[in-house]
């Protein structure tokens, strides 16, 4: 393949077959960490920047500006460089450091927003920053990628195919939400494609999304601190909770067993089927969405002074003890 265009580098048809969680046979990871800018945010950057683009703005007289908690912020950086835009993306102290230090490199402004907000978290503050910014300055455009429908139409329009023309039958299909732009494109094209897919939605523990009661989190990606508006609950079929030290566990468990060193919320969805893993027929086809890959993680999720400094210091203890005769 030849390109001239590094945001066109989008992988969306590699898949990981995990073997070794409890005994799942047909238990698929969607690599999203492949695509340029490293997430899956590579597809929801490119559709909404198309949206603004086809609106008639001009690019040259605009800056753009978006709330991240790193993945988008890096995918607008790759695509803006390219295209010449002017961007700026405020952020926080749960963003990765890597992911700050490549939206810089890449030619974006970064602002970390360090206040926390009513609930605990940071998205209220990073969002009241932006607000005020856009009082004061003309020439700044927010994408908002919290509510912008361009955000799970990327998903409707290429993660979820993918998925469906991969395996063409798919059991349940788990997916993190951050906005809820993957799980809500997702949601839209099964229904229609796939109605007899579970779709099940995972979130961290202390995240607003579903209604459960906010409380901090460190692990960047998943989960927020104020409901965004293009997420309707009730669109999966169920949701499960995640603890952070579960997310941690299991993503070490993945480097160690498969080689593959992923991104935090991927530990997430894999926590979850853990959980129901039970109440799986081996033979079921299962997918999960794998955003991201590890190496921005390297100094918290794979990191253990990091990970007893935040309190998750039980992923670092064996699962259980081993029984007798292993
Ligand atoms: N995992 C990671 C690592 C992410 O960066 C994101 C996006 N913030 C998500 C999961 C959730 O994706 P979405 O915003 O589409 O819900």
């Amino acid at each position: 393949m030849i390109t001239d265009r590094v945001y066109d580098l989008v992988r969306d048809d590699v898949f990981l077959r995990v073997t070794g969680l409890s005994d799942l046979n047909r238990l698929y990871l969607k690599l999203e960490g492949l695509n340029a800018a490293g997430s899956i945010k590579l597809k929801t950057a490119r559709s909404i920047l198309t949206g603004v683009e086809l609106s008639g703005i001009d690019m040259a007289r605009v800056r753009i500006i978006e709330s991240t908690s790193g993945n988008l912020g890096v995918a607008l950086a790759v695509i803006c460089a390219a295209k010449g835009y002017r961007l700026t993306c405020v952020t926080d102290p749960n963003a990765n450091a890597s992911a700050v230090a490549i939206m810089r490199a890449l030619g974006a402004e970064v602002v970390v927003i360090r206040e926390r907000d009513d609930n605990g978290g940071f998205l209220g503050s990073r969002i009241s920053y932006i607000r005020n910014r856009l009082r004061e300055e003309p020439g700044l455009f927010w994408v908002n990628q919290y509510a912008n429908p361009n955000n799970p139409l990327a998903h409707e329009q290429s993660t979820a195919p993918a998925v469906l023309d991969e395996f063409h039958q798919v059991d349940r299909l788990y997916v993190g939400v951050g906005t809820g732009g993957t799980l809500m494109g997702i949601t839209d094209y099964f229904r229609t494609h796939s109605p007899r897919t579970r779709i099940v939605a995972v979130d961290s523990v202390g995240s607003v999304n579903f209604g459960s009661k906010p409380q901090a989190r460190h692990i960047p990606g998943l989960g927020a601190s104020r409901r965004p508006e293009l997420l309707a609950p009730d669109a999966p079929d169920e949701v499960v909770l995640v603890r952070e030290d579960d997310t941690v566990r299991e993503c070490r468990w993945l480097a160690r067993t498969t080689g593959l060193l992923a991104g935090g919320s991927t530990g997430t969805v894999l926590a979850a089927i853990r959980g129901q893993a039970a109440d799986i027929a081996p033979d079921e086809t299962v997918v999960a969405i794998a955003p991201d890959l590890g190496e921005r993680y390297l100094d918290s999720v794979y990191d253990d002074d990091w990970v007893v400094e935040h309190g998750l210091g039980r992923a670092l203890a064996p699962e259980r003890p081993l029984e007798e005769g292993q």
